[in-house]
Formats: C-alpha cells, sequence, structure tokens
C-alpha cells in the first residue's frame, strides 16, 4: 500500500470522525499470490450504515466503479477497509461475520477477502491492522503497522 493510498484513508476516517467509515480495496496480487497490492481505495457508498461504533458498507456505485477499475486498469476487489476510531484495529465480532458471508464472497468472486482496520486516532497515534478471511479456515493476521501522523499545521478557517 503507498503512501497516497494511506494518507487517503487517513483523511476519509479523520473527515468521519467520530463516526466509522470504511469501502472496498481494489488491486491485484504479486504473480505468486503471496502479496496483494492496494492500487485504489473506495470511500463509503452513499447507502452504508454509519455510526460511532459501527459501519456497514453500502453497495451504491461499488459495482460499477470495480468494473470501470478492471476494464481500465486490471484491478479487482481485494477486501474491505473500515476505520474504528479510538478504539484498537482488531476486528469486532461483526466484522468477523460480514468477511464470512457468503454474499461478499458470491458478490466479488473472491474467496479470501482482506479486511484493513485503522484504529486510533487518524490525525495522531493510528494503527492498521490486516487480516485475511480464507473461506475455509481461520481468519489470519498478515500485518499491523503503529505510526504518528504529522498533524496538519493549525490553519484559521
Ligand atoms: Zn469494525
Amino acid at each position: 500500500m503507498s503512501a497516497a493510498q494511506v494518507r487517503t484513508l487517513l483523511r476519509l476516517c479523520t473527515a468521519a470522525l467520530p463516526n466509522e467509515t470504511g469501502g472496498i480495496l481494489a488491486g491485484h496480487y504479486t504473480a505468486r499470490h503471496e502479496m496483494a497490492h492496494v492500487r485504489a481505495v473506495l470511500p463509503a457508498p452513499a447507502d452504508s450504515l454509519i455510526g460511532r461504533s459501527t459501519f456497514e458498507r453500502g453497495t451504491t456505485g461499488t459495482r460499477a466503479w470495480l468494473d470501470q477499475l478492471w476494464r481500465e486498469r486490471g484491478l479487482y476487489y481485494l477486501g474491505e477497509w473500515h476505520s474504528h476510531p479510538h478504539a484498537s484495529p482488531d476486528p469486532s465480532p461483526q466484522d468477523r461475520q460480514t468477511m464470512r458471508n457468503k454474499s461478499l464472497i458470491q458478490a466479488y468472486a473472491c474467496p479470501e477477502p482482506l479486511l484493513l482496520i485503522i484504529g486510533g486516532d487518524p490525525q495522531g497515534q493510528w494503527q492498521a491492522a490486516t487480516w485475511v478471511f480464507p473461506q475455509w479456515e481461520p481468519n489470519v493476521e498478515l500485518m499491523r503497522e503503529e505510526r504518528t501522523s504529522a498533524r496538519p499545521t493549525e490553519e484559521t478557517a
């Protein structure tokens, strides 16, 4: 995941505070399928359900977005992302259930969807954790990182 994409995610998380937000990750895998490269980040679709500790991603526009990425850049659905403002980046029981939902797998023909969660303060100390949810095996944590964003200089509006 490039620094630019991380900045995009943190900006979306910040804009949604104090609520959660999220969306879809698209990209491709390396030739031997050992690594996913995230190349595009979809912000929350308009019909997403959003609250302080709730995020249920909607579907409006997602098909068109993915179709266009596939046609123009050869990218495909890799998984989901969402924020846990001021909380840990570990998936909740609801998150695990969502990722195991057959409809997700069928809709995107993706047997091993990823889940990226950004926890903490998107403007300060944040953590990101990425999990993979293989269809028939327990979920596995792929990586975790913790960083501090440089706070934007206070600008008067
Ligand atoms: Zn969650």
